[in-house]
């Protein structure tokens, strides 16, 4: 016999958490799976060492690539997926972003919803998340209902230079919407201490707004949910007409168990939720779940994305360095007409942290003094949905294969910015692509992962209706990246949590 909810949630991160939250107090029974733990609190949560060479908190799983070579992911799993290490930027998608949008490289597709159907759950997640913000500036922003939640951070010195800078050139710098518990006129009773290890760590004192901390918590207070941690689901089984999901399969504690729910919503993050859909094939669904249009695991994107460290002989002290963006390319430039992407600025590093880019030789005080000069970028483009980028099974492991394409805007989007920066600072040096410590992210870079099972009206060319609702199984949902049918350039989080707080209303509705 297996434990029967009304609703099982499988996955705690952006799309999960946000939604066991709306949820919540729907006084519905509520079964959260978790295949990860709650992020331990320890010293080397700091440690850029421990977090970005030895790759402490990400899964030690092997996949592999379309070539059969082992791809090692830089993902995790923990209560919370990977809002644990996130860099909190939580960006609205643009209202031309949900378009037909022509690009250099192809055509970014519509969706079947607008900006105007997701703007009141955007609303609703950045005050969930607590996001920091300034409407007005970024030249891009779409439509706003008000005023962002909380004030914008403050730059620090080096980087309101930087600021003033731009400005005086004609650009249009903006502060980053920002998703941290911090008052800056209070500073001493605020959580946020502003420190140098939040973008690509987990937040040792919770100050950092994310899924684990501002969701699930919260959640479990209520006595209808039930959070099991270290859960894996291995299987999601349908009834003997194949229209419904039955029960699911769970490893837990070792062991094997299994439960039912009235509505199964897998939330595993874009690449395990379409891993999961894909591995529960069976007689009644040979292609796997929910994949009678052949379209699940196709289709993923992750951004086209780079870091930049931008040299120069003045010293750059600054702690919290995530305040500033630039979207002034987003759209293209006079003589390119297609959109180039979106620029913003990087947690601030330090020398363990940029060391595995180095060539080995160079030495630790080298890299020190590097760290300690540099102003560090970060740059995304789309990356447009192409069927034969996907994600497979074979043997129970999970094989990514994906190309890049859409480069052009992007790099030039790079080379623009070095352009500027170097307009700006005279003696500012900027090491390159294939130099050291600037580089495209690899493969295993899945951090913006979405695109697997993407939603829309026609059951023949996408897995998810749009209440991301699969097409073929009555009560099976997926909320997390999976269902964007086109990345934007900005970070995706915050669209993953205003589609979860949507399709939670939608929930609510139907179950009554
Ligand atoms: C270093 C880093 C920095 C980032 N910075 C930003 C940023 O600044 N802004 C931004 O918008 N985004 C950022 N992102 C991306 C952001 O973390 C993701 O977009 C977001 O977490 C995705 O949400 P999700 O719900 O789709 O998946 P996840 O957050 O990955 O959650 C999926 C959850 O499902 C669980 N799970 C998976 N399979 C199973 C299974 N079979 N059984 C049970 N549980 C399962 C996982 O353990 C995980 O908890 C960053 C990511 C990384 C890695």
């Amino acid at each position: 016999m297996a434990d029967t909810y009304d609703i099982i949630i499988i996955g705690t991160g952006a799309g999960g958490g946000t939604l066991l939250h709306k949820l919540r107090n729907s006084g519905k029974k509520i079964l959260v799976l978790e295949r990860g733990g709650f992020l331990p609190r320890e010293k080397e949560n700091w440690n850029s060492k421990e977090v970005f060479q030895n790759e402490r908190y990400h899964t030690k799983e092997v996949w592999k690539t379309a070539e059969g070579k082992d791809l090692h992911p830089g993902t995790g799993y923990w209560v919370g997926g990977n809002t644990k290490v996130y860099g909190a930027a939580l960006f609205r998608l643009r209202e031309r972003d949900f378009e037909k949008v022509e690009h250099a490289g192809g055509i970014s597709p519509e969706w079947p919803l607008k900006y105007k159907d997701y703007e009141p759950y955007y609303t609703e997640a950045e005050k969930l998340y607590c996001v920091h913000g300034k409407m007005g500036i970024d030249p891009t922003e779409p439509f706003r209902s008000g005023e962002y939640p909380f004030p914008h951070l403050s730059h620090e010195p080096r980087i309101q230079e930087l600021h003033d800078h731009l400005v005086h050139r004609g650009h249009q710098p903006f502060y980053m919407p920002i998703a941290v518990k911090l008052n800056e006129a209070d500073r001493l009773n605020s959580e946020c201490i502003r420190c140098n290890t939040c973008d690509g760590y987990p937040c040792m004192i919770h100050a950092k707004s994310d899924a684990d901390i501002n969701c699930v918590r919260p959640s479990l207070a209520n006595d209808n949910v039930t959070l099991l941690t270290g859960a894996k689901v291995e299987r999601l089984v349908t009834t003997a007409n194949g229209k419904e999901i039955d029960y699911i399969e769970v490893t837990y504690n070792d062991e094997p168990v299994r439960f039912k729910a009235s509505i199964v919503v897998v939330a595993g993050g874009a690449i395990n939720s379409a891993a999961l859909l894909l591995k529960s094939a069976d007689d009644n669904h040979p292609q796997g779940l929910a994949n009678s249009s052949g379209q699940v695991g196709r289709n993923f994107m992750k951004h086209l994305s780079a870091a930049m460290l931008g040299l120069s002989t003045t010293p750059n002290p600054t702690k919290f360095q995530k305040t500033l963006a630039v979207n002034d390319y987003y759209w293209g430039e006079p003589g390119f007409a297609f959109p180039m992407g979106h620029i913003q600025l990087l947690g601030k590093s330090d020398k363990d942290q940029i060391s595995p880019d180095a060539p080995a030789i160079t030495p630790g005080f080298v890299l020190s003094e590097m760290a300690s000069h540099s102003i560090d970028w970060w740059f995304t483009s789309e990356d447009l949905p192409v069927p034969d980028n996907r994600v497979q099974i074979a043997n129970g492991q999970i094989h990514l294969d994906y190309k890049v394409n859409n480069t052009e805007g992007f790099e030039r989007l790079i080379n623009r910015w070095k352009h500027v920066l170097g307009e700006i600072y005279t003696g500012h040096i900027f090491l390159d692509h294939g130099i050291y410590l600037s580089k495209d992210i690899p493969l295993a870079g899945v951090a913006h992962q979405v695109g697997t099972c993407r939603f829309g009206t026609d059951p023949a060319t996408t897995v998810l209706d749009i209440h991301c609702k699969t097409h073929d199984i009555e009560n099976l949902y997926v909320v997390d990246g999976s269902f964007f049918p086109s990345i934007g350039a900005v970070n995706p989080s915050l669209t993953i949590m205003a589609n979860a707080l949507r399709v939670g209303e939608h929930l609510m509705d139907l179950l009554g």
